[in-house]
């Protein structure tokens, strides 16, 4: 909250300033030309439809199924930044040895011809170690001990898994960015408190799975695309939806809330 007493600092620091340019006020419009092409081109960025990724089987299969049949999402140009600032966040890596491995794996479903469904996944790799890299907004605070980032990462978890079902590998690392750190803002200095802003953090997380907690993934893997490849043969979207808060911010909000809701085994029986 400003005091009367800072008011009056700003105002005369203003007043300063219009007097040292010459008492002229800056000509400046806000372009927003730019951001509109930028936004425009992410809009555009290259994705699959017509393919199976390990992301769209672990997230709500309505979902999926909406995104594969060609349904329009509607996305706002705020969500759009927001995908943007994830995408970003490999930028951080460059210290590591990174990269990415392209997976395609058998599906236990299979298409009209008889043949296996395939799944694709790309991994990113630091190193030899399996690694799944999420950016965030919220507190580090939240991961008091490791075991709170498979509560509070529970998307990232199932992804990261499903690639260490594609690899044969038993341990994978989640890298989380947190672009505000704790929110901590001050800093104690000899005693005094001093403003020193947010400041990012950047923490690891190694995991050990046991081959069962991997086979479970990959099994609700399978069911989630059986469910959508019945979906697409009959047109009706599918019966099962994904965490509530999947929903949040969904961009087939909008048609989904329409539709009935039920359970997979309903529709696979
Ligand atoms: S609104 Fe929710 S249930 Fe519907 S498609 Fe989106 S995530 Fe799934």
């Amino acid at each position: 909250m400003l005091t009367l007493e800072r008011t009056v600092t700003l105002v005369l620091m203003e007043e300063e300033n219009i007097a040292e340019s010459g008492g002229n006020i800056v000509k400046v419009v806000e372009n927003f030309e730019v951001p509109r092409k930028i936004i425009e081109a992410l809009k555009k960025r290259e994705h699959y439809p017509g393919q199976y990724s390990v992301t769209k089987l672990i997230c709500c299969p309505r979902k999926t199924f909406y995104e594969m049949t060609g349904v329009k999402e509607f996305v706002t140009e705020e969500a759009e930044l927001v995908f943007a600032r994830g995408r970003a966040h490999h930028g951080v890596l460059e210290v590591y040895k990174l990269r990415e491995i392209n997976r395609k794996r058998e599906s236990e479903v299979l298409d009209k011809n008889g043949k296996p469904i395939p799944i694709y996944g790309v991994i990113d790799m630091i190193g030899d170690n399996i690694t799944e890299i999420y950016t965030t907004t919220i507190s580090a605070k939240k991961i008091g001990v490791p075991e709170d980032a498979a509560k509070v990462f529970p998307m990232k978890l199932k992804q990261l898994q499903a690639y260490c079902y594609f690899e044969n590998e038993l341990k994978g690392d989640l890298l989380v960015f947190f672009l505000f750190g704790d929110y901590t803002r001050f800093t104690d200095i000899f005693g005094k408190k001093v403003y020193t802003g947010m400041k990012p953090q950047l923490r690891a997380f190694t995991f050990e799975f046991t081959e069962s907690e991997l086979r479970e993934v990959w099994e609700k893997m399978n069911q989630n695309l059986a469910e959508i490849e019945y979906a697409k043969n009959n047109g009706v979207p599918p019966l099962s939806v994904g965490e509530d808060w999947e929903c949040d911010n969904c961009g087939y909000a909008y048609i989904c809330l329409e539709e009935p809701v039920g359970k997979a085994e309903d529709v696979l029986r």
